[in-house]
């Protein structure tokens, strides 16, 4: 396997025509069912979101006030149980969920239509589903790729087999290349930067590309 430097060198050579080529030979139509924004039968939603995607998910221009625990929790993979609830040092964060598990900010209307209300802010991780590279240090939807053409890689999805228009292949190309790019990024950052931080019982430590972090996404330690 190459080191996450010569994938990121890699990932930055990725050519957009050939993405959009190999997208539009697996086809792609969302169809809204909902099933990439919401909870499973055993597991609630689950999507990496990066600190400034975090911050431009606060900063919209809403009704509501968000903070940064509205937007995103803590990643739990690698996380133990104690009896103060989750506890420990993880390395991403996920997009926040409802109490039914779902992804905070998707919601139904009244016919059972899903939609989400950050569309124009969400993730590069949203932008490309059911799609990802085959580079390591990239994040992989969950389950099996369902089909591959080059280095790209489709997960399950009701959506894909139609047919997808070349302007919109590239544009989940250039968005595909991007999230790439950004993931090997963070992956380097967290790897460069990270230095144990010993959470004591109930506590939960977050180390992203910016640093150590609270669950709130203030500094652990604060800058002198
Ligand atoms: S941010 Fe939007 S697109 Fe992404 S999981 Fe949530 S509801 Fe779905």
């Amino acid at each position: 396997m190459q080191s996450l430097d010569a994938e990121l060198e890699t990932a930055r050579q990725l050519s957009v025509a050939d993405l959009a080529d190999a997208i539009e030979s697996i086809g792609f139509e969302c169809t809204r069912c909902g099933a990439c924004c919401t909870a499973d039968a055993e597991d609630e939603h689950t999507a990496t979101v990066f600190p400034d995607e975090v911050r431009a998910l606060e900063d919209r221009d809403t009704d509501d006030d968000y903070d940064w625990r509205d937007v995103a929790r803590p990643m739990p993979y690698g996380l133990s149980t104690g009896a103060d609830g989750l506890e420990g040092e993880t390395f991403e964060w996920a997009l926040q969920t409802d109490g039914c598990g779902d992804c905070t900010f998707y919601e139904e209307d009244e016919s059972g239509t899903g939609a989400c209300t950050a569309h124009d802010d969400r993730p590069l991780i949203c932008q490309t589903y059911p799609f990802s590279v085959a580079l390591a240090g990239t994040s992989q939807p969950m389950g099996e790729a369902v089909d591959e053409a080059g280095v790209v890689r489709a997960h399950e999805c009701e959506g894909l087999g139609r047919d997808i228009s070349r302007d919109d292949a590239e544009a989940l190309a250039r968005a595909l290349k991007e999230r790439a790019v950004r993931e090997l990024e963070e992956a380097i950052a967290v790897r460069d930067e990270y230095a144990p931080a010993d959470p004591g019982p109930g506590e939960i430590v977050v180390h992203d590309s910016e640093g150590a972090k609270r669950v709130d996404g203030t500094p652990l330690e604060e800058p002198e």
